[in-house]
């Protein structure tokens, strides 16, 4: 047997990166077995250090919309480079950026640049405080908006009551603002907000959470949060860094307002797709409130290297591609094949099964049905997902290596790919 390049280059890097990755979920810790190590990556596929090849329903987590190495925003990067990395003073492409994200996500007035989710989530809740003079927040269980320390917070006992740190590292006292409540349960989201509501600067939420694999907000429930919002002078701020330009062209605020009239968040966070693989993420929302960051305003905020010259050259090139005709339905079109041919597999072997899916972005459950909480999706069946996602990665297809993740589709797949997917699960369900 040949020596495995994974295993050598994950031994190294345990050496010298703590857990030999440099962000935990890479590291196969649920699923177990060796992190694949990418070699290089083209169109839906990439490569590992063996040169095997997978089929890729990851994409970098999200911004791979087009898949890997699409030539027209190589070219763009290319041409960026050569102009300079960073100049620390503003740039053209900046206000182009600026303005190609308002034109799809017209709830926003105004945006600024970042270079991560994690900033930018955090940011947009500096923001809604400073805008509102008011501490407490709203998150719910199992959405993640990032690793800021007020964000890293799971439920108290009881309803209602304010969260507990879920990383070491965090002092109670900084999330003792935040208040976490369950996905999807109006009555209690109506409670807090009669016992806090007007000590209350926002909700956050993702509108398909893709961080507790694919639950949607129901859409009463986000109608609620809206309304409650509204009524008593909180902002409402969707986290659509997943989401956003990746579900429908106007990221899922505009799938809302499909049965919500009139719908719109104050806020909304973006990130992964808008900078189509490079590290760039925005927060944007209504002008007044926009006008509350510095320099304009005193609600402080800033970056060495927000609106990176060469991550805005590679964001604009990727709005361009997804900006055009058919796109996000031909996106939608191959996702559902894919969902319908897992589930179709799967309920021919008598397996548990569903899955859901928007534009672009997929789960699925071992499990009969599409839960509404993070409380729900933890007792779906994780053995069994283990032995599909390391069957499917010995057959050359790569999920996400836990249960708890979405799945991404790009516009590089093709129906055999698709196809290809589809008989890898069935053989692995037909052993099963
Ligand atoms: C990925 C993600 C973030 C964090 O973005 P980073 O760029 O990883 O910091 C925040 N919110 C949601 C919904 C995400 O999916």
């Amino acid at each position: 047997m040949t020596a495995d390049r994974n295993q050598i280059l994950f031994d190294r890097a345990a050496r010298v990166i703590p857990g030999g990755v440099n962000s935990p979920v890479r590291a196969f810790k649920s699923v177990g077995g060796t992190p694949r190590f990418v070699q290089r990556a083209q169109g839906a596929y990439f490569w590992d250090a063996n040169d095997k090849k997978y089929i890729d329903y990851i994409g970098s987590w999200g911004p791979m919309i087009l898949g890997h190495g699409h030539p027209a925003v190589v070219e763009a990067v290319q041409k960026a480079l050569l102009d300079g990395f960073s100049f620390g003073a503003p740039t053209e492409r900046e206000v182009e950026l600026a303005e190609a994200i308002l034109a799809r996500v017209p709830s926003m007035d105004m945006v600024r640049l970042v270079s991560s989710g994690t900033e930018a989530g955090m940011s947009a809740i500096r923001v809604a405080r400073g805008a509102t003079g008011r501490s407490k927040f709203i998150k719910f269980e199992g959405c993640y908006h990032g690793h800021a320390d007020s964000l890293l917070v799971k439920a108290g006992s009881g309803l209602a009551t304010f969260g507990n740190p879920t990383s070491a590292g965090v002092p109670p006292e900084v999330v003792q603002h935040t208040i976490v409540l369950e996905y999807n349960n109006i009555e209690q989201l109506e409670e807090a907000f009669v016992t806090h509501g007007r000590e209350l600067a926002c909700i956050i939420i993702e509108p398909i959470a893709g961080n507790m694999n694919f639950v949607r907000a129901s859409v009463p429930f986000m109608k609620r949060c809206r309304e409650l919002c509204s009524e008593y002078g909180a902002l409402l701020v969707l986290d659509e860094v997943m989401t956003g330009l990746r579900v429908a062209f106007g990221s899922a605020q505009s799938v809302y307002a499909r049965d919500i009239p009139g719908f719109e968040p104050d806020m909304t966070v973006l990130g992964k797709v808008i900078g189509g693989g490079m590290p760039l993420a925005a927060f944007g929302g209504k002008r007044h409130l926009m006008e509350q960051l510095a320099p304009l305003g005193p609600v402080y905020q800033a970056g060495t290297l927000s609106g990176n010259p060469v991550a805005t050259a590679c964001g604009l090139a990727t709005l361009a591609e997804i900006g055009k005709p058919g796109f996000h339905e031909e996106l939608s079109r191959k996702t559902q094949a894919l969902v319908s041919g897992l589930t179709e597999a799967a309920t021919k072997a008598g397996i548990a099964f569903c899955g859901d899916s928007e534009g672009g972005m997929f789960g699925f459950f071992l499990f009969p049905e599409l839960p509404q909480n993070y409380a729900k999706v933890m007792t779906t069946d994780n053995k069994v997902f283990n032995t599909l996602f390391h069957g499917l990665l010995d057959r050359g297809v790569y999920i996400a290596p836990a249960l708890y993740e979405a799945g991404f589709m790009s516009a590089a797949h093709t129906d055999a790919d698709i196809a290809e997917t589809v008989a890898a699960a069935a053989e692995i369900f037909n052993l099963l």
